[in-house]
């Protein structure tokens, strides 16, 4: 099992901040702003690449929650980033989306 599905299923511990049927969304182990949650699905979806019309409600259900997990945070302002595959830096094989803010990012994308 992933390591995000074993946080799903409560085999490893997270500090969990929201949490539905589909969803569920923690603090970032290593964080690289003052805000860092990690939003996943709770199905095993390898990546961004993997999304199709059979598993995509639960990234549509995690892009409908974004803006009150963003705001269970304090923050309305923030960058929401997906690292796909081995140029991008994905180390965690579950599809993620990491909400990041709470600091002034800039204009500069990387
Ligand atoms: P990525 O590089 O996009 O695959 O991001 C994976 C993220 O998961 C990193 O920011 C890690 O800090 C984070 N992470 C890894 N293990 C844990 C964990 N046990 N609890 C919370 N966050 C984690
Ligand atoms: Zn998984």
């Amino acid at each position: 099992m992933c390591i995000f599905c074993e946080i799903i299923e409560g085999n490893i511990p997270s500090t969990k901040v929201y949490e539905d049927d589909k969803i569920l969304a923690f603090k970032d182990i290593n964080p690289v702003a003052p805000v860092h949650i990690v939003v996943v699905p709770k199905i095993h979806i390898e990546g961004a690449n993997d999304v199709s019309a059979d598993n995509s409600s639960y990234i549509a259900s995690i892009f409908e929650k974004i803006p009150e997990i963003a705001k269970s945070q304090g923050i309305d302002s923030y960058r929401i980033i997906n690292n796909c595959g081995e140029d991008a830096g994905q180390t965690v094989k579950h599809i993620h989306f990491h909400i990041i803010g709470g600091v002034n990012m800039g204009e500069k994308l990387l």
